[in-house]
């Protein structure tokens, strides 16, 4: 049997660590401060930022949520970020995407001050992970090695896989990899032979964004397979590719109409030998490694 790589026990251990360290920092009289930008009434938006919002409460970090209104311009944005990379009490910016049309959110990100991209999307940060200086890693990806290390996956001198090259999962995630001595081979949808490549991956990561894109015969019996995609399924035949005779799923798709599925198979964790479950995996450690971001941003800003 596969083992399964549980993401809510390890998000608790990070978040717990993060805790801890927040009530040591405030013998030092310093409290992490995340600032949450939320542009608009896009409904997944709202429930990321409030979780995001809840967990710093729950951590005892500061938070500010700041909702400018949705006809806001890309001046206005850059003015407000501006203004929270000059507050002594922000440690992390974070502009939750997507954002309104008329806002240029390349330049927006950019104008983050490096140190305090907890998202880790900046090009300094981005340069900073490759030249493996100190650096804000994206949460997703920095949350992918938490999941291996912890437990007790051997990264140094596995052969692993990476299928996606986005800035914000693929090349950080590689580039994470590297850092921590694998072989990594970055694939892509111009990759010759696919299922070749993820075959000799002993650690595969799937982020892609495609449901059930990863099929059995793509993996080496006994990897470690991390999914990082996230599908929604509303339509009951592909519903049915994946899930027919799943009690669980087949209950959660009658109560609301839809299903997540990653970018891995279901049929195809069962060749590996440990995975992580979409949902209840990468998704989880997100925001604990957001968390964790604004600690390590606020410990370094004052060089602590
Ligand atoms: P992007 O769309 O930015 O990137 C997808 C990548 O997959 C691209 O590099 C693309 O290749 C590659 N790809 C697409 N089709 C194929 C194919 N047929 N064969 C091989 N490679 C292919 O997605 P993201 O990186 O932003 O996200 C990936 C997944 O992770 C999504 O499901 C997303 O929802 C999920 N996600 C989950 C998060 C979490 O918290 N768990 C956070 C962020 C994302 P090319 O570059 O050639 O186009």
């Amino acid at each position: 049997m596969p083992k399964v790589l549980d993401g809510a026990v390890i998000a608790s251990e990070i978040k717990q660590e993060v805790a801890e360290e927040v009530r040591r920092l405030a013998s030092k009289n310093v409290r992490p401060g995340l600032a949450a930008v939320l542009v608009g009434h896009v409904p997944a938006s709202q429930i990321y930022v409030k979780s995001k919002v809840q967990a710093c409460a729950d951590l005892g970090l500061y938070s500010d949520l700041v909702r400018p209104a949705e006809t806001v311009t890309t001046e206005e944005m850059l003015a407000l970020i501006a203004t929270l990379n000059a507050r002594e009490d922000v440690d992390g910016i974070l502009v939750q995407l997507p954002l309104p049309k008329q806002v240029d959110a390349k330049v927006l990100l950019d104008a983050i001050a490096p140190e305090k991209d907890v998202d880790g999307f900046h090009p300094v940060n981005a340069g900073r992970l490759q030249a493996g200086r100190p650096a804000l890693a994206p949460c997703t990806p920095a949350g992918v090695i938490e999941i291996l290390k912890r437990s007790g996956i051997a990264i140094a001198g596995a052969n692993a896989v990476v299928v996606g090259r986005s800035d914000i999962v693929g090349k950080p995630a590689a580039m994470l990899l590297l850092h921590e001595n694998a072989t990594v081979t970055i694939c892509h949808s111009k990759t010759r032979d696919l299922g070749a490549v993820t075959r000799q991956a002993d650690i595969l990561v799937a982020a892609i964004g495609r449901p059930g894109f990863v099929t059995p015969r793509m993996v080496k019996p006994g990897a470690t397979v991390i999914d990082v995609g996230i599908n929604r399924i509303d339509n009951r035949e592909e519903f049915d590719r994946f899930f027919k005779g799943n009690e669980k799923r087949e209950a959660a798709f009658a109560k609301r109409g839809a299903v997540i599925v990653g970018d891995v198979h279901p049929a195809a964790f069962e060749v590996s030998g440990a995975y992580t479950p979409v949902p209840g995996g990468v998704g989880l450690l997100t925001i604990a490694m957001l968390m964790a971001n604004t600690v390590r941003a606020a410990k370094m800003r004052r060089g602590l």
